[in-house]
């Protein structure tokens, strides 16, 4: 067991309370061990039997629990650098796809690289969050869009669960586009993900979670229906792509089919509000996409404002969102959604650990919880998110075991 000591700001994060309950204590300390927090609290407060620990010093410093990235692309192959310059310079999404660039070019890399090389990517990627602070990811497939090629990305993840430290959440996305093999046979594409992919997904035990875009351009909401049936009679629970660059209805799917999490919701209605509060779906907000892709933000506050949780995630991807950044993307929650530094900082902790099932066991400093925390040279979240700097993160524990340290 050991001990952080001169911890000078705690944000506990608590899974009760409101969005900005982040239950702060002031000149605190963290005991833990590799199992779980045995005490997170005031100095005067720790318990005699703690008190000879081994301690490491915060140098009074903030602690957080450690970043839950609850919405990634995170394995595919090359990057679309050259369609950035395209877009500033005002070119269409048709035009790019067009020259053969957009998501098609993506799928394309994706199909042609090896298992051994998305892994090493992916890993190397991880390897880079940590010293931001994230402890735990989520990733999707939707770039191999047939079978063998979902696959091959959904076992890099299962690969990634046993030789990196942090927690991987997968979800299948077979259902990110139509690929262009398929554009003439939507049905064929969709009897495809629900008579071979969704089932042997299931039977492997590949992901957790069965993810849909619905969009215009993607999936409708009655497609998407079938496919979250399916997933659902396998064990997969719904998360939607919903409502990012019109209302479709995705908010209001959501709610229907029970889906943990709907993520963009950019044109979310009052209605879809209301249902997917009262069906108990988390709103996921990605700011980095809308920066990205110069279009409206979600306005955070008004969900938050109407009792609807609120969680963060990056979106990383290599289109709208090349940046796994996870502390860049608070900070532009704070400023693009209109969230405070203290609503963000739930949103990327417990409440983000709700979107993927997991808080029960991580996403705050809470007696039984798993030890994930960071050292974030920072006064407390306001002045974190405020002044911001490229990485405040000087360490990041994960399970109790120190993985990063600046
Ligand atoms: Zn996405």
């Amino acid at each position: 067991m050991k001990r952080v000591s001169n911890i000078g700001y705690l944000a506990r994060c608590p899974a009760n309370g409101a969005q900005e309950d982040i239950a702060p204590v002031l000149d605190a300390e963290l005991v833990f061990d590799e199992r779980e927090i045995h005490f997170a609290g005031s100095r005067g407060e720790v318990p005699t039997a703690f008190r000879g620990l081994e301690s490491i010093d915060a140098g009074g410093k903030m602690v957080i629990p450690g970043l839950v990235d609850c919405h990634t692309h995170l394995a595919f192959a090359g990057w679309r650098a050259d369609e950035f310059k395209l877009k500033i310079l005002g070119r269409s999404y048709l035009e790019i796809a067009k020259a053969g660039g957009g998501i098609a070019s993506t799928l394309k890399k994706t199909r042609e690289a090896t298992f051994e090389e998305l892994l090493a990517r992916s890993e190397g990627f991880l390897a880079e969050m940590i010293k931001l602070g994230v402890t735990t990811v989520e990733c999707k497939s939707g770039y191999g869009l047939n079978l063998e090629d979902e696959l091959k990305t959904l076992r890099v993840y299962a690969e990634l669960k046993k030789r990196q430290p942090l927690t991987i959440v997968s979800t299948v996305l077979g259902a990110h586009i139509v690929p262009p093999e398929y554009k003439e046979r939507r049905a064929e594409y969709i009897k495809l993900l629900v008579d071979d992919l969704l089932p042997q997904v299931a039977k492997e035990r590949l992901a957790d979670f069965c993810d849909v875009f619905v969009e215009e351009s993607a999936f409708s909401v009655e497609e998407a229906r079938q496919i979250f049936k399916r997933g659902t009679e396998l064990g997969l629970r719904p998360k939607l792509h919903a409502d990012q660059l019109s209302n479709g209805g995705g908010a209001a799917l959501a709610a229907e089919v029970g889906a943990i999490s709907a993520d963009h919701l950019e044109f979310i209605d009052d209605a879809g509000i209301e249902a997917m509060k009262a069906a108990g779906v988390i709103a996921v907000t990605l700011p980095l996409a809308s920066l990205f892709t110069w279009q409206k933000p979600l306005n955070a506050r008004r969900l938050i404002e109407s009792g609807l949780p609120v969680a963060l995630a990056t979106d990383f991807n290599p289109g709208s969102s090349p940046s796994f950044h996870y502390p860049l993307s608070m900070m532009l929650a704070c400023t693009l959604n209109r969230m405070t530094p203290a609503e963000v900082l739930k949103a990327s902790t417990i409440i983000s650990a709700r979107a993927i099932g997991l808080d029960s066991k991580l996403g705050s400093l809470e007696k039984g919880k798993a030890a994930d925390f960071c050292i974030i040279d920072a006064k407390d979240p306001d002045t974190w998110m405020y002044n911001f700097r490229g990485n405040a993160c000087e360490r990041t524990f994960k399970n109790g075991v120190l993985i990063y340290e600046a």
